[in-house]
């Protein structure tokens, strides 16, 4: 089936950008989640930046973003992202969006976050990406020029290298391989936190895109930085899900097993410092007492103000047995936010003509070394409307000459995969590093190839193959920064480098032709 433009995957940034571009053009929507809530736009709990109250004002959520991003962030596309925050969240109001107001007005109610010096975040409850996601959702049903590709998903993109020829995708339910053809390819699948042993969405993406984008020959930048999550709900050892940062930012505290509240010992701002500050005094604390989890308490505020604040979260947790309004609730910290990516503008253009990533996925500078609270979803609107406004000048005419269909992988991979790769970044690029593990984790990683498993489908093959890159590049950029700073923090390096710069893998189709050993043959007899 040949189409216009492809997008991969059905998130925020997706549905933004499909509201946003022209009805002549004949658009294919491709994601595998099978239910909403397995999409990370779906689970965002604490809300959308924006400066929206009279006290606060552009200058100070760019000095916000640009001090969490520890030096790496892009101040041009800081500064564009940023500027859009009220036009965006004006756009969702007038979208029908149920912002939260505050009791007793129609003043949209503006929460607290760490790293932010003002009240800046709106929120819908305690559910704000299940509330804007169903207002979207609702108005690109009505769209009749696109058709949505469900329980497929995505193992290669088609590319000849600087041109884009379409996809491959498997259809989860007969697993049959199919071609989707276009020229112009939008990456809007998510990041990689779903291959951490520990993560608040374990079904979220797992990098596949990512690692399919570079060897399309995208460059990747910064995939070291990955931002762990304070506070994860715990259930019998097991994350339940994320417990919003507008927790602490409505008052609540964080507590060890010995019952004594640590964070000032940690940071001046408490428990509103930056989320790597938190995430390593949670597990600094949790190491000290040999503890898998800490206490976080916002009983103080009272029943009432807590339930009427996070309904949802009160009745999630009275669900396992806690209750966020009477009682201190465990948490630990867990994978949450990919703050590298493929490299991008802001508009989601990446170094391969036709091939553009926005969201979650892209690397456009705006996040740098770590993220400030409740930028992201900020971010996913801003570059879908961006970036279809570039799609709208130029799109790439199809051409048979950018068909070049992948080949069949020799390469084994050694018993269940997924779960060897979670538990060696967990455990190897997880919240505190050293250059020891880093070299490990990659030894464990060369060790997982050529296994003795039994020769893996085509799907499969490209599947696993997705994920083992991911981890690699994930750990080969951990292994480049040679240093602290941000979501990387390694203790053979507790110092920063002079000048700050950003660790880059250039796109492999390069490496491939420079190295024949790595050539692959077809063997089409797996293509359905
Ligand atoms: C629990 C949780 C709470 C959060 N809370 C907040 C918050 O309050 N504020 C905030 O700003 N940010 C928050 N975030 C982060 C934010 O939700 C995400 O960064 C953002 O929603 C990412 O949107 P996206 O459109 O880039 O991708 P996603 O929403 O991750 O969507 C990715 C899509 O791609 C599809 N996909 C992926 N790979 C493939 C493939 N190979 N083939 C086919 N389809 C594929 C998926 O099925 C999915 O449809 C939170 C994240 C989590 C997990």
């Amino acid at each position: 089936m040949k189409f216009d433009l492809l997008i991969v995957g059905e998130g925020l940034a997706s549905l933004v950008m499909l509201l946003h571009l022209p009805a002549s053009l004949k658009i294919g929507v491709i994601s595998r989640n099978k239910r909403p809530e397995e999409i990370s736009s779906y689970l965002a709990q604490g809300g959308i930046s924006a400066v929206f109250s009279a006290e606060d004002n552009f200058e100070k959520h760019v000095q916000d973003t640009l001090v969490a991003g520890d030096g790496l962030c892009n101040e041009e596309a800081v500064r564009k992202i940023i500027g859009e925050g009220t036009n965006v969240l004006n756009w969702l109001i007038e979208l029908g969006v149920p912002f939260t107001c505050t009791p007793g007005s129609n003043e949209i109610h503006l929460t607290h976050e760490g790293g932010h010096s003002e009240r800046r975040v709106a929120h819908v409850e305690d559910m704000t990406g299940r509330g804007i996601m169903q207002t979207l959702q609702s108005k690109v049903a009505q769209l009749p020029n696109v058709v949505w590709i469900r329980q497929h998903e995505v193992l290669e993109i088609i590319s000849d290298g600087s041109t884009i020829g379409g996809v491959i995708t498997e259809n989860l339910d007969d697993k049959k391989v199919a071609v989707f053809h276009a020229s112009n390819v939008v990456l809007a699948a998510g990041g990689l936190t779903g291959l951490y042993q520990y993560a608040t969405n374990s079904h979220a993406s797992k990098g596949e895109a990512i690692a399919i984008a570079w060897r399309a020959g995208a460059r990747v930048e910064n995939l070291e930085f990955v931002q762990f999550h304070p506070t994860a709900f715990q259930f019998e050892n097991q994350v339940i899900s994320l417990i919003s940062e507008a927790v602490r930012g409505e008052g609540g505290h964080l507590y060890n097993i010995k019952g004594e509240r640590f964070m000032p010992k940690y940071s001046s701002q408490e428990e509103l410092a930056p989320r790597d500050i938190v995430s390593r005094a949670i597990y600094s604390e949790m190491q000290i007492h040999n503890a898998t989890n800490v206490w976080l308490d916002i009983t103080h505020q009272g029943e009432k103000f807590v339930t009427e604040h996070f309904p949802n979260l009160v009745e999630l947790t009275g669900t396992y047995g806690s209750n966020l309004a009477t009682r201190k609730v465990p948490v630990s910290p867990a994978a949450h936010y990919t703050c590298g990516g493929v490299a991008s503008d802001v508009a989601g253009r990446t170094n391969i003509e036709g091939l553009y990533v926005i969201g979650e996925i892209a690397n456009c500078g705006l996040h740098g070394a770590n993220r400030l609270a409740s930028n992201s979803l900020l971010e996913c609107v801003v570059m879908g409307k961006l970036c279809a406004e570039t799609v709208r000048e130029k799109i790439y005419l199809f051409s048979k000459n950018s068909i070049k269909i992948p080949a069949f992988i020799k390469t084994r991979f050694q018993g269940n995969l997924l779960s060897e790769l979670r538990s060696i970044l967990w455990s190897h690029a997880g919240i505190v590093r050293s250059n020891d593990g880093i070299k490990l984790g990659l030894k464990k990683l060369s060790s997982l190839r050529n296994g003795k498993s039994s020769l893996l489908s085509y799907a499969e093959s490209l599947r696993s193959r997705n994920i083992y890159d991911a981890a690699y590049l994930l750990l080969h950029s951990a292994a480049l920064r040679k240093e602290s700073r941000g979501g990387h923090f390694n203790i053979n390096y507790q110092t920063k480098w002079k000048k700050s710069r950003s660790t880059i893998i250039e796109g492999k189709l390069a490496l491939y032709s420079q190295n024949k050993a790595n050539d692959e043959t077809i063997d089409r007899k797996y293509m359905a």
